[in-house]
């Protein structure tokens, strides 16, 4: 298959579990949720989209006919050093499980890449992920229903994307992550105060955007 690719890139993880961890960032162009136009928002299903997933022209980016082609691209971007730190690729979009399949995880398997993934979780998860974190948006029904890792952006105002609509879901780790809108002191002391009141969420901040990095 032909991957479309937004960009691709190094850099420190930025959020949830995995923050602070240097990965390559492998971003997956189009979503399900959203056109990404930003004439179509009002009427998308996920409407608070802070990513430029539309086309492949992002440092990187491009078109890759092969899987074999895009985990080289990949692993160019990791950095050519003694650690014996295996190599960690995100793969995220848009929408990676609208084109992430099990030939490039094998792929990025082969040069020994442990490959994680971010997803709206409304699609099934191909085998072979060594990181699952589904980020459930209100009103797009979650089937990946397991992972490592949830994170909810909060607060939000739909039943469907409260933190307890989530407790019967099998994942390792919970993370509430303030939304990032014009209220966002407030959401954030209202995300605190969740977690305080329910231990089992952990705050999640988006520190790249603290400190000024992709
Ligand atoms: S699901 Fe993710 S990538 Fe798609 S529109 Fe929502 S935030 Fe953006």
């Amino acid at each position: 298959m032909t991957y479309s690719v937004k960009e691709i890139y190094f850099t420190l993880q930025g959020e949830g579990a995995q923050t602070g961890r240097p990965a390559v960032f492998l971003r997956f162009a189009g979503c399900n949720l959203w056109s990404g136009r930003e004439q179509d928002r009002w009427r998308a299903v996920c409407r608070f989209c802070d990513t430029q997933f539309v086309g492949t022209d992002g440092p990187g980016g491009g078109k890759f006919e092969t899987a074999g082609e895009l985990a080289d691209a990949v692993h160019s971007l990791w950095p050519n050093s003694q650690s014996t730190v295996r190599p960690y690729v995100v793969c995220t979009g848009g929408e990676p499980l609208l084109q992430l399949d099990t030939a490039a995880i094998d792929a990025l398997h082969e040069l020994d890449f442990e490959v994680g993934v971010e997803t709206n979780g409304t699609l099934l998860a191909p085998a072979g992920l060594d990181w699952i974190c589904v980020s459930p948006k209100a009103g797009a029904a979650v089937v990946q229903r397991r992972g490592n890792e949830l994170k909810l952006v909060y607060p939000q105002t739909e039943p469907e994307a409260q933190p307890e609509h989530f407790a019967g879901m099998a994942f390792e780790h919970h993370f509430l992550q303030p939304l990032d809108d014009a209220n966002s002191e407030r959401n954030l002391r209202q995300t605190i105060d969740y977690c305080l009141r329910e231990p089992r969420w952990r705050l999640s901040l988006q520190t790249h955007k603290m400190i000024g990095i992709d």
